[in-house]
This record gives C-alpha cells, sequence and structure tokens, in this order.
C-alpha cells in the first residue's frame, strides 16, 4: 500500500504543462496565463476625474463662491482648459483633470446639486471648499507602468481578463487546454436511457468525468464506454490520440479486470493499492505516446474521490496553473463517524459556515451514488483517525 500523497507526488512528476499560443482575450476564459504580464503604461494612464462635479483652483473655491464657468471636459477629451482666478470647469468623471486645477468639487457639493444639465452652467456656487487633490485619481496611483498585472500561471477569470486589457494587451499567452479521452468500462453498462436488464446498470462514470474534465478547464475529444474485453479495449485505446486518457472500472484484481490486465500488463502501467477510501486500487502511468493513463476504480464514488485527488491537479498542472489544489476549510462535524484505519478518507459532505456532515446518511459506500448528488464538498479524514466525533474539526475541500 502507498500513501495518497505518494500516489500523487509521482503522477504530478509525469505532468508537463501543454505548448502556449496567444489568445484573444474574448477567448481566453478559464485558460492559464503561460507568460508574466506587465503593464504598458501607468495606471491610471493620466490624473482624473473621480466625480461629476468641477475642476477648481481649491484656493478660489471657498464656501460659498461663485466661480465662472469657463469650459466643459467630457471623458475621452483631449482638452487642457486653463482655469484662471474665479473659475472654474465642469468635468465628468473619468475626464482628464485641467493642469490648472487641484481639487474636484463633485456635482453635490455645489448650489446645481445633481440635476442632469446638457451644456455647462454660467455659473457655480461652492458649498464647501475641496481638500486639497480632493477627487483626484491620480496617473500611477494604482501601478505604475511596467508593473506586473498578472502573472503567469494564473486562471484567467473575468477579472485577470480585464486587467490585461486595462494593461494595455488585447490577447495573451496562454496554454492550450489539456486535451482528454474517457474510456468507461464494464460489460453490465447499458445508455442512462436505456432498460436495465438484470445485471445492467446505467453508465453515469464517464459523464462525471467528462463533466468534470470540462469544469477543470480541460477539453474533452471522445467518450467511450466498452465490455470488459481486452481486444476492445486495446482497439478503443489505439484510437486515442489525446494529453490523458481516463479510465474507469477495471482496475482491480478481479478476474475481468480488464484495464489493469491489459494496461497492468503488456503497457507496463503501474498498478497501486492506494491507502484511501473509496478509491484504493489506482493505476498510473505514461504511454509510449507520451500520453498519460489514469486508471480509476470503477465505484461512482471512488471516480469522483481519485478524479479530485489525483486527476484535477494534474490536469490544472498540465493547463499551466500554479495553484493545483481545490481550497480546504475546517469546520466541525455536526455529526459522528467512523472512518477507516490506516486510509485516508474520502467523504461526500455538505457544510455550513459552522459546520459539516456526511451528504449521505447510509455510510460511506464508494457505490453510494446518491449521495454525490447532495454533496458540495469532500470532508478528507487523514489514515490515523478511526472516528470522527461531533465538534471534531474537520478538512473539508470545497469543490465549487
Ligand atoms: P469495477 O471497478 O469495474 O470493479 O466496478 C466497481 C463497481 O462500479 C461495480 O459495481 C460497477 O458496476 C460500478 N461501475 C463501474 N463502472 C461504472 C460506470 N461507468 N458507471 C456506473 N457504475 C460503474
Ligand atoms: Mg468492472
Amino acid at each position: 500500500m502507498i500513501t495518497v500523497d505518494e500516489h500523487r507526488a509521482r503522477i504530478l512528476d509525469a505532468a508537463r504543462p501543454t505548448p502556449t499560443a496567444m489568445s484573444e482575450l474574448a477567448d481566453a476564459l478559464g485558460c492559464i496565463l503561460a507568460a508574466d504580464v506587465f503593464s504598458r503604461w501607468p495606471i491610471p494612464l493620466f490624473d482624473n476625474s473621480g466625480m461629476d462635479g468641477y475642476a477648481v483652483r481649491r484656493s478660489d473655491a471657498t464656501a460659498g463662491t461663485s466661480l465662472r464657468v469657463v469650459a466643459d471636459v467630457a471623458a475621452g477629451s483631449a482638452d487642457d482648459p486653463a482655469i484662471g482666478p474665479g473659475e472654474a470647469v465642469r468635468i465628468m468623471t473619468g475626464a482628464p483633470v485641467p493642469a490648472d486645477a487641484d481639487a474636484i468639487v463633485p456635482l453635490e457639493l455645489t448650489d446645481l446639486g445633481t440635476v442632469v444639465r446638457e451644456s455647462a452652467p454660467e455659473k457655480v456656487t461652492i458649498i464647501r471648499q475641496p481638500a486639497p487633490g480632493a477627487h483626484i485619481r491620480r496617473r500611477g496611483e494604482d501601478a505604475p507602468a511596467g508593473a506586473l498585472a498578472v502573472g503567469k500561471g494564473t486562471p484567467l477569470g473575468p477579472w485577470q481578463l480585464s486587467s490585461i486589457a486595462s494593461a494595455g494587451y488585447g490577447r495573451a499567452l496562454v496554454h492550450r487546454a489539456p486535451r482528454v479521452a474517457i474510456i468507461s468500462t464494464g460489460s453490465e453498462l447499458i445508455a442512462p436511457s436505456d432498460t436495465p436488464q438484470r445485471g445492467q446498470i446505467p453508465e453515469s462514470n464517464s459523464v462525471l468525468l467528462a463533466a468534470a474534465v470540462r469544469a477543470s478547464g480541460a477539453t474533452i475529444i471522445s467518450v467511450r464506454t466498452i465490455a470488459d474485453d481486452p481486444a476492445t479495449l486495446r482497439r478503443a485505446l489505439s484510437e486515442v490520440d489525446a494529453d490523458a486518457v481516463i479510465f474507469s472500472g477495471g482496475a482491480s484484481v478481479g478476474a475481468f479486470d480488464v484495464v489493469r490486465t491489459v494496461l497492468g500488463g503488456e503497457l507496463g502501467v503501474r498498478f497501486d493499492s492506494v491507502a484511501m477510501q473509496p478509491g484504493r486500487p489506482q493505476g498510473f502511468g505514461v504511454l509510449e505516446s507520451g500520453m498519460l493513463a489514469f486508471c480509476l476504480p470503477g465505484n461512482p464514488v471512488s471516480v469522483a474521490a481519485s478524479f479530485e485527488m489525483f486527476v484535477r491537479p494534474t490536469l490544472r498542472r498540465m493547463a499551466g496553473a500554479v495553484v493545483l489544489d481545490r481550497p480546504r476549510v475546517t469546520r466541525m462535524a455536526a455529526t459522528g463517524w467512523n472512518s477507516p484505519s490506516g486510509r485516508v478518507q474520502i467523504l461526500p459532505a455538505i457544510f455550513d459556515e459552522k459546520t459539516v456532515q456526511p451528504a449521505s446518511r447510509g455510510g460511506s459506500g464508494s457505490h453510494l451514488v446518491t449521495s454525490l448528488a447532495a454533496a458540495m464538498a469532500f470532508a478528507v479524514v487523514p489514515e490515523d483517525v478511526e472516528r470522527v466525533s461531533i465538534g471534531d474539526p474537520v478538512s473539508v475541500m470545497v469543490l465549487s
């Protein structure tokens, strides 16, 4: 038996990042940035107004003073109107602040209030003198030119993409999404909408895996379900050209465990007993083509647990990510449950702000598929714990 960490380390060691290419920002959502992005300019680019109001020389703009409005500056205007003594310039949010101004008086602090007017008024009366520099957003106050905007290895979500745009780039260097094939094995498996005969069950692991792969940011190139037959498996595998192939089922030492027979035999993939529950029998190897092969046990909860512990971190590394793991939080057990000694328990769970509990009341069996529907997390219980009692702190892997 090897530990979860040993198995994981062996797999992650074999994972190589995918090639990189330039991508339009509109197409880069969910990709991992492959090179640091530095801002082309200071952010903000120029001193600009943080409010709709009046640009003033603050020494003139004392409470009760009426100023002559001599110009109007909208966002996007390149004007830099002069402001003489007793004068003000109407200015909009985001517009460049005239060089003569040293503060902005927001509309609310003038006699004109926030009523919308088409053209600038002739005069404006100041209600309160602004502080020096009031409501002026200074050039470079957010970041100087050349500052790191978004770092290599960062997953690109809406906020990161917008930061790259603000830094002056419409495209970014990203890793190609890992390409993944899925092969479910089991002579008992039928399409979910077919009617099962005695001994048959609906195939669900490929549904889980394909969705989990996509949700991790990788691409699915093929999904197949095959019978427990070595020749069929060899043929199915020969038709796959992916960065990784994920098998489900047939990984233990049963008479018809075809994945172990073929991959563990002639293809030299190593199979281990991993100290976890569920998911003990695991195979992993790099095939001659360079394709990674994951051989997961077939029980649905085992598939889910194995994916989270081993496959997802690997796909994230291949995609170029620095952070590979789901976030973890600690919660108090709301109920007690048993955990196998000597094995890490990975239990579908639900949690709230304070507590965690198993998603299934029926125990922790790896065949308890319905527990997955309710689960929003895995409770991860260390190998040396045999009993989780009410109130115990539990590590929770958040799956959102
Ligand atoms: P195995 O690992 O092949 O021995 O399968 C373990 C258990 O998981 C058996 O009860 C199988 O029927 C079930 N199983 C295997 N593959 C799937 C699948 N793709 N979808 C649903 N259940 C499966
Ligand atoms: Mg099977």
